[in-house]
């Protein structure tokens, strides 16, 4: 497990923090954790340094599809920059046959950028931290398994902190009972 607050690097690299997601059976590889176990494989690259992985999560499914998803975090070390990185995760999507364009539809693999040790980075296609980051216990569990001291780079909260609140109902608001 990483306890370090904030992760500058791995050695010399920079690190990332890639969220894996499947709700959807591949031919060759098999059930959805079992396209995590390749994909964490095919991530695995001479540029691309496994550092820490989580356990793999079963989560139930975001919008109209109803297969449940297989989710994980992986740490890995590399010197790609954040579109190098995208480019790369987007090979190994459609290697494993991602249907592009229907976003809540059965996915054979979705890998997300949730995290970067160079802090934030905002272009056309590439946002990090993830936007949807703080919202999605699916993410933020596995990801405080291995890395709970890392502290988002706009809000300054560790993961520790966004699960909390994630996973703590929010207080009643009793001020209305007060007319
Ligand atoms: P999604 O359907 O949620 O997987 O979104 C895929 C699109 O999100 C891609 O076209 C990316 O260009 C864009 N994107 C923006 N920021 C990120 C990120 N941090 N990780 C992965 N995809 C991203």
């Amino acid at each position: 497990m990483m306890t370090s607050a904030t992760p500058a690097c791995h050695g010399p690299l920079p690190l990332y923090a890639i969220g894996l997601g499947s709700n959807r059976r591949h031919a060759r590889h098999g059930d959805p954790r079992q396209v995590l176990l390749a994909a964490l494989d095919a991530l695995e690259a001479a540029d691309v340094e496994p550092v820490d992985v989580s356990p793999i999560i079963a989560s139930d499914p975001i919008g109209p599809s109803r297969r449940r998803y297989a989710n994980a975090v992986a740490l890995v070390a590399s010197p790609l920059s954040p579109p190098e990185m995208l480019e790369r995760l987007q090979a190994i999507e459609a290697e494993f046959g991602r249907r592009s364009g229907q976003r809540w539809s059965a996915r054979t693999l979705d890998l997300d950028i949730l995290l970067w040790s160079g802090g934030a980075w905002s272009d056309p296609d590439v946002t990090i931290p993830h936007p949807a980051l703080a919202e999605r216990a699916f993410v933020l569990g596995p990801l405080r398994m291995i890395a709970p001291e890392w502290r988002h780079p706009l809000t300054r909260r560790s993961i520790r902190q966004l699960a909390a609140r994630l996973i703590r109902p929010k207080p009643v608001d009793r001020s209305a009972e007060a007319h």
